[in-house]
């Protein structure tokens, strides 16, 4: 008799494991004092606005990440000055995106002692979005790879997105977990695709991937305060997932 319920946990990275939308937030404040540099004086939310728009823009062709965002940048600031933006300042938006490329990782509470308990009783799968260079460059960074036996770096996380994924993976949705902190990206579409998830709110989590709990997911959806509390749940959890596909 099988004495796990779940065939596969993974885990997303950004904001989940590790911190990365205020590396988000630093890039935008020193944006903002570039434009300043540049002659044009503008709020936060200003600014805010403004990159948003590009950033949501840019999301279809060049999907999430640095390489994104610097592309954002660039494209705010030449709309703000007008075009009269300088070679030179362009190359200083080019900087600040290099830096956030190579910038410490620092991991979250609980990250590293909760891959390090359930690393060896379950096969574990980092899940995330973004550049896949800079994405498996901070998963090396981090220390954490070698917790992982699968990397999948995706543009989207949709429901058939995770179903791509499980398939090739042969792993039935009804035994698998997923942990991460968006709703919108880990939560929402893994329960539609018939999985677990756990949700682990980040205090920064970026604007785009607001969404509300899931409603109908009785019993696969939960939420914790840190991964500090993940492995006692899962333990939790797997009685759980042995009676719903015993049902
Ligand atoms: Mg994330």
């Amino acid at each position: 008799m099988d004495r796990r319920g779940f065939d596969l946990i993974a885990f997303d990275g950004d904001d989940t494991l590790w911190h990365n939308e205020r590396s988000f937030r630093d890039g935008r404040v020193r944006f903002r004092r570039l434009l300043a540099d540049a002659g044009v004086d503008l709020s936060d939310e200003d600014v805010d606005a403004r990159v948003s728009r590009f950033e949501l823009a840019n999301l279809e062709r060049f999907g999430y990440g640095v390489t994104s965002f610097a592309m954002s940048l660039m494209e705010t600031a030449i709309e703000a000055t007008e075009g009269r933006i300088s070679g030179g300042q362009v190359q200083q938006l080019i900087e600040l995106a290099k830096r956030m490329m190579t910038e410490e990782i620092e991991l979250f509470e609980g990250a590293r002692d909760a891959l390090d308990a359930l690393h060896g009783i379950y096969p574990l799968m980092l899940i995330t979005k973004g550049d896949l260079l800079h994405q498996t460059s901070k998963l090396e960074r981090s220390g954490l790879g070698r917790y992982f036996t699968f990397v999948e770096v995706v543009s989207r996380k949709t429901p058939s997105v995770y179903e791509t994924i499980l398939n090739r993976h042969g792993v039935d949705p009804s035994r698998f977990l997923m942990i991460g902190n968006s709703l919108k990206s880990d939560v929402l579409p893994v329960v539609g695709a018939g999985g677990w998830a756990v949700h682990v709110p980040a205090a920064l989590s970026w604007s785009h991937e607001h969404a509300e709990a899931p409603a109908h997911a009785p019993g696969r959806f939960f939420e914790l305060t840190t991964l500090a509390e993940l492995t006692r749940l899962v333990e939790t959890l797997e009685s759980a997932v042995k009676t719903a596909r015993d049902a």
